[in-house]
């Protein structure tokens, strides 16, 4: 969730006043890091996973599951424990990392998991203790990695508490207990009809955020999510635990005035959206121009992975018509105003914004030719002067457009103490508006002196009950990348379109419902260079991969270093051929920081204004690119857009469709696999590996196993408690998450969910469990964790 800075944070009518000068800066500050590091290539593919956990706390007396607000405790606990054995590790100073494995996986830095505090006070957030990297070999990592996080988190826990990978909880904000400790709804942060203020996360950046994007949108937000109409489910639906009589607030009117719809389920507080857990993955790209194909690719798989992952049928006590929590957060961070929203005319606002700063991408940005303009047909406000700007700098206009239109956003949370900054040094202010647009997929700028390169993050998905699904869905996402990148794939496909997909994604069992929109021809005619360098390979002496010597310091290239053995996550030769060394990492923030070639510049802080140092840029700057061929090359020719793309079932989009020609993304990974094959780059253990994880992904597509939110459905709906009236009770809800729980320790059988065997590995012990066995042993008997599963 962006930075947890400490300090005071201004009230709303204070933060407006300051917004320009926060945009200002902070887009002084992208300029900075854009001048900088635009050139900057040479970077590995590193990549890392976001899991998200309610801490669940079971009354098995009152026969009732809820929410343990025990957040802080826990990470305390954990963090503590972290801070421990990194200690330990510094004095044993350069052991670690025999052999094998990447950053998540061998050394000892990488074997102690991050613990991040979220939005709910009941809600984790565990990354692997160093990103991945570009070896086959680090996918199989991956699960037992999330395995260990899964038991240190719950050998910080009360026996009665218990960490679930469940992307909602059913019952967050239905009438009775279901926090632990129990709070009455209401405060004056959020002023829910539903909600306590103590279920948020208690560092003040969050109540702020809560209250400020109450405060600028000028009332509460209001979600309405339709109600799922079962037999005896009362038409109209009138919700009778809508509290319509409340008057504590004055807000508390709007429920009765209208926000709360007929035959839909009423949601009013930022916890119902931003108390959803996800499953995220970041990747670092070669240079800016793979970051920036990269997020374009990434644009139109993001509704199609949300499709997939499905797990979020019931909200606030009803069953829901929808499977995905998305428009739900969407809603629950809709900070605009009347105006902004469209439903005035425009008097103070500067915009009408069709979106909230939670929602889906809204503009390509690769600087290639497949990148057609057509394909950026929505109506996109961006903020002119800023784009200006930045085109004036030296960036291209596609960028400049993009990061124009995330900046029309205010700065919500403004802390006092954090107002002055270098802004040569700081990319704060950026950060501010950059990571509270939360869109499907985020372009993420390396941070100023630091050796990140540039990233991009794929966040749609839903996270998954078990660790072996959210390790399989990550993986698959994972090889993806590199089949888009390798093999040079084009999903080019008009966003609108994309847009209508988010929408179709949600629907009820979309699977068997719902086409989507993709492109029929995956295999781009000039894709451009797959990657510069490109991914580099286990024989050049150029292309350290990444190794676990130099896991300790995972975001550093570990230049000179051997390389491993292993199957390498690049291009089968042939496709393209390392560069050489020369070319690597011409330029890094930490290098260009550390050696002074960049002089420094006078602070700007305070000052009203950042001057304006564009008078004369340099015209050889100007565009994102001095040596990018396909510029040069001629424009293809291309038919109309409409002919580009149809209407495809999930499963034909996933596992592909012979008589439609069309591969499906299974189908490109595996030609993506078969070339690092034919080069002998695929162990056997790996090949399993990997097939555990498309077993998932090919079987949720083909409907051969259901989504999470049809498994959950199926169950209350057959409970013998269940009323067909979409009530979701709450012992309905204890048998459900004691279900759940269940099936994720083993306990309980799940055929319809989880392919025959998918705890195999759990008993074997992958290679997580040797790369990081001896940290986990103590760990866990430190902890006192009990045997078993978890
Ligand atoms: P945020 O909450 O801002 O999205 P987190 O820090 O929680 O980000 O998670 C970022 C993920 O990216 C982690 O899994 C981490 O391992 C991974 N990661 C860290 N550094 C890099 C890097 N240089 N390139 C790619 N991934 C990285
Ligand atoms: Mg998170
Ligand atoms: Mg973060
Ligand atoms: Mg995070
Ligand atoms: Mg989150
Ligand atoms: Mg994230």
């Amino acid at each position: 969730m962006g930075l947890l800075a400490l300090g005071t944070p201004l009230a709303w009518s204070d933060a407006a006043k300051h917004a320009d000068y926060v945009r200002e800066h902070g887009i002084e500050q992208l300029l900075h890091i854009w001048e900088r590091l635009r050139d900057r290539t040479g970077d590995r593919l590193l990549w890392g996973d976001e899991v998200e956990y309610l801490v669940i706390s079971y009354d098995d007396e009152g026969k009732n599951a809820r929410l343990s607000l025990r957040q802080t405790e826990i990470l305390e606990d954990l963090q503590a424990d972290a801070q421990e054995r990194r200690d330990k590790g510094g004095e044993a100073s350069g052991a670690g990392a025999a052999g094998g494995g990447g950053g998540g996986g061998g050394g000892s830095e990488a074997c102690i998991p991050v613990f991040h505090p979220e939005y709910g006070r009941y809600m984790l957030e565990s990354t692997p203790g160093a990103p991945y990297g570009a070896s086959l070999s680090d996918l199989l990592l991956v699960e037992g990695n999330m395995r260990f996080r899964r038991q240190l988190a719950k050998s910080r826990m009360k026996p009665h508490e218990v960490p679930l990978t469940l992307t909602t909880f059913p019952r967050l904000g239905a009438e009775g207990v279901f926090t632990d400790p129990y709070f009455p709804p209401g405060g004056g942060v959020a002023r829910s009809l539903f909600l306590p203020d103590e279920i948020i996360n208690q560092h003040v950046r969050f109540p702020t955020l809560t209250a400020n994007i109450r405060r600028r949108r000028g009332s509460k937000v209001a979600i309405n999510m339709p109600v799922f109409v079962d037999d005896e489910t009362p038409r109209p639906f009138v919700d009778p635990t809508v509290p319509r009589d409340r008057d504590d607030w004055p807000e508390d009117k709007n429920a009765r005035e209208g926000a709360a719809l007929d035959d839909h389920i009423y949601m009013d507080a930022m916890g119902f959206g931003m108390g959803c857990c996800c499953l995220q993955i970041t990747f670092q790209a070669c240079s800016v121009g793979e970051a920036r194909r990269m997020y374009d690719a990434f644009v139109p798989v993001g509704p199609i992975m949300l499709a997939l992952s499905a797990a979020a049928p019931i909200f606030r006590g009803w069953l829901a018509d929808v499977d995905c929590r998305w428009d739900v957060i969407a809603g629950s961070v809709d900070d605009r105003t009347e105006e902004e929203r469209g439903l005035k005319p425009l008097q103070h606002d500067r915009f009408k914004i069709p979106k909230s700063r939670y929602d889906s991408v809204d503009c390509y940005i690769a600087d290639s030719p497949s990148n057609r303009p057509e394909y950026n047909d929505n109506d996109m406000p961006v903020d002119p002067k800023i784009r200006d700007r930045l085109v004036e700098r030296g960036m291209d206009p596609l960028l400049a457009t993009h990061f124009a239109h995330l900046f029309i956003r205010d700065p919500i949370v403004i802390f006092e103490e954090t107002m002055c900054q270098d802004d040569e040094k700081s990319s704060d202010h950026f950060e501010n508006i950059q990571s509270t647009n939360w869109q499907t997929v985020r372009f993420k700028p390396p941070p100023p002196g630091s050796p990140i390169g540039w990233r991009v993050e794929f966040r749609s998905m839903e996270v998954q009950l078990t660790d072996y699904e959210n390790a399989a869905f990550s993986v698959f996402v994972v090889l993806l990348t590199r089949a888009i990148m390798t093999l040079g794939l084009n999903f080019y496909l008009p966003i609108s379109k994309v847009d209508e997909n988010m929408h179709r994604a949600h629907q009820r069992d979309a699977i068997h419902t719902q086409r989507f929109f993709f492109r029929k021809n995956l295999f781009d005619p000039k894709p451009g260079r797959p990657c510069d360098p490109p991914f580099d390979d286990a024989p050049a002496p150029s292309s350290p991969a990444h190794d676990s010597a130099s896991s300790a310091n995972a975001h550093a290239p570990a230049d000179g270093q051997a390389t491993t053995s292993n199957g390498v996550l690049h291009a089968p030769q042939g496709v393209a051929p390392p560069l050489p060394l020369a070319r690597e990492r011409k330029e890094s923030g930490a290098a260009s920081s550390s050696n002074g070639s960049v002089p420094p510049s006078p602070r700007t802080c305070c000052s009203s204004h950042a001057p304006s140092r564009a008078t004369s840029p340099d015209p050889s700057r100007r565009g994102t690119s001095t040596r990018a061929p396909e510029e040069e090359a001629p424009e293809p020719a291309f038919g109309p857009v409409e002919d580009e793309y149809d209407e495809f079932t999930l499963n034909e989009v996933v596992n592909g469709s012979e008589a439609r020609g069309f591969p499906g993304l299974i189908g490109v990974v595996r030609l993506y696999l078969d070339g690092l094959e034919k080069e002998g780059k695929v162990s056997d253990e790996v090949k399993r590996g990997i097939e555990r994880s498309l077993e998932l992904v090919r079987r949720r597509a083909d409907g051969s196993l259901v989504t999470l939110a049809t498994y959950i459905r199926r169950f209350v709906r057959a409970h013998p408690l269940y009323k067909h009236d979409s009530h979701v009770s709450q012992e309905i809800n204890y048998d459900l998450v004691r279900a759940l729980d269940a099936i994720e320790r083993g306990e309980r059988a799940a055929p319809e969910l989880l392919p025959e065997g998918w705890r195999d590995e759990y008993a074997k012990g992958g290679g997580f469990e040797r790369a990081c066995g001896e940290v986990l042993g103590e760990t866990l008997a430190k902890g006192g964790a009990k045997g078993g599963d978890h």
